[in-house]
């Protein structure tokens, strides 16, 4: 166990401008960078606790949780989680019988495919339209209810990715929790990359049980998310055990207990903010994406485009990485040559980027260096 000394001074090597989906939302602001040093201590929020996390008044957690979060999100009930997984999982888990079919849309995230495995559900999939739109709708949730009866057994709970985080499309969740209604079956809204972004509201969607993610769109340094439900669900995922006198069960009793959930509430009031001007959000997403079409890139997904994940296929990127030096990783280095990094070293042909929280001169940048880059392998 000698020379440890290398994990002592890790630094983060990162470009000036990180345009990684991943990371636009998470950045924290200076409040919530100041509550990460201030409470970064091991189990910091617990001074005061007298046994529910969530109803911790110093520092004000309760009023955060059962006030500001339940306004936010539109839901009854809500609680703090590790991410939109430990949300997922819970829900599916307290409301699931093992055996039972759980319907998604083609484009879930992995953390949904994974939760379901784990509370030992079956999954059945509403495909998505084919290329370019990868679209999903109510009809294909009625077809796929109807498919996992006629495969017997229960189907006890959908779930729609809003907005998938491979093509940023944002379906018509209203409908499609209706036709699941028609079904009895309750909605899971995957908001990972909404909450926090966009507006959203549970209730007006008629989603039954909503998550979020804190790090990926909260401006929270993670691993923290929340998760919403109905009166009606809200019993049943935060039931209390009968050996642990008010412990939640699925939340194993408390969920995150320092630095991470101080971070997601001293950025909240920006946040709050931030979603405000969405739609300043999607306009600027949409400019870049029809500047990126006039460089050769093509744009998959919804068009007009209606949020900051974007997808783009890039043949003419793909032709210079089969002749350029360090072939396809080009693209990675002479992006981060120009002080852009975020799309995955390798890639050319089709990538994903987010334009979220940049301003417009940061994107002229981003635009300049893609069409510098084509320009200079073009002869
Ligand atoms: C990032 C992402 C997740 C995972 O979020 P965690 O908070 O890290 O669990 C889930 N769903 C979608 C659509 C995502 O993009």
């Amino acid at each position: 166990m000698d020379n440890l000394e290398k994990f002592c001074n890790l630094l983060r090597d990162s470009a000036e401008i990180n345009i990684d989906p991943l990371q636009r939302g998470g950045i924290l602001t200076p409040q919530a960078r100041a509550a990460l040093m201030e409470w970064g201590d091991g189990y910091s929020v617990c001074d005061y606790c007298a046994g529910r996390l969530d109803h911790i008044t110093n520092p004000p957690v309760e009023e955060f949780v059962h006030g500001v979060l339940p306004e936010f999100l539109g839901t009854d009930e809500v609680r703090v989680t590790h991410g939109a997984r430990e949300g997922k999982f819970a829900a599916m888990h307290a409301l699931c019988e093992k055996g039972d079919w759980v319907v998604m849309d083609g484009n879930a995230h992995y953390t949904s495919v994974l939760a379901a495995e784990r509370a030992g559900l079956k999954i059945e999939y509403v495909p998505s339209s084919k290329e370019p739109d990868y679209a999903i709708s109510a009809e294909g949730y009625i077809d796929a209810i109807e498919r996992a009866y006629e495969q017997k057994g229960n189907v006890s709970m959908a779930v729609l990715t809003y907005p998938d985080g491979n093509y940023g499309n944002l379906p018509d969740a209203k409908a499609i929790a209706d036709a699941c209604h028609d079904y009895s079956v309750p909605l899971i809204l995957n908001g990972a990359y909404a909450i926090g972004r966009m507006p959203v509201n549970a209730r007006d969607l008629g989603a039954d049980i909503i998550v979020g993610s804190g790090h990926k769109s909260m401006a929270a340094s993670g691993p923290v998310g929340v998760l919403g439900a109905s009166e009606e669900y809200a019993k049943p995922i935060f039931r209390t055990s009968q050996a642990k006198k008010n412990k939640e069960v699925e939340l194993l009793g408390c969920t995150v207990r320092g630095a991470p959930l101080l971070t997601l509430m001293a950025s909240f009031p920006a946040v709050a903010e931030r979603v405000r001007h969405w739609q300043e959000e999607v306009d600027k997403a949409r400019w870049f994406s029809s500047e990126m079409e006039k460089l050769g890139m093509i744009q998959q997904g919804e068009k007009p485009h209606n949020h900051d994940l974007i997808f783009f296929l890039a043949e003419n990127l793909y032709e210079i990485s089969q002749r350029a030096k360090k072939g396809r990783y080009f693209l990675y280095r002479d992006l981060k040559e120009r002080g852009i990094c975020g799309i995955k070293p390798g890639l050319t042909r089709q990538f994903k980027l987010s334009t979220f929280g940049l301003g417009r001169e940061e994107l002229d940048k981003v635009l300049q260096a893609f069409a510098d880059i084509i320009e200079c392998y073009v002869r």
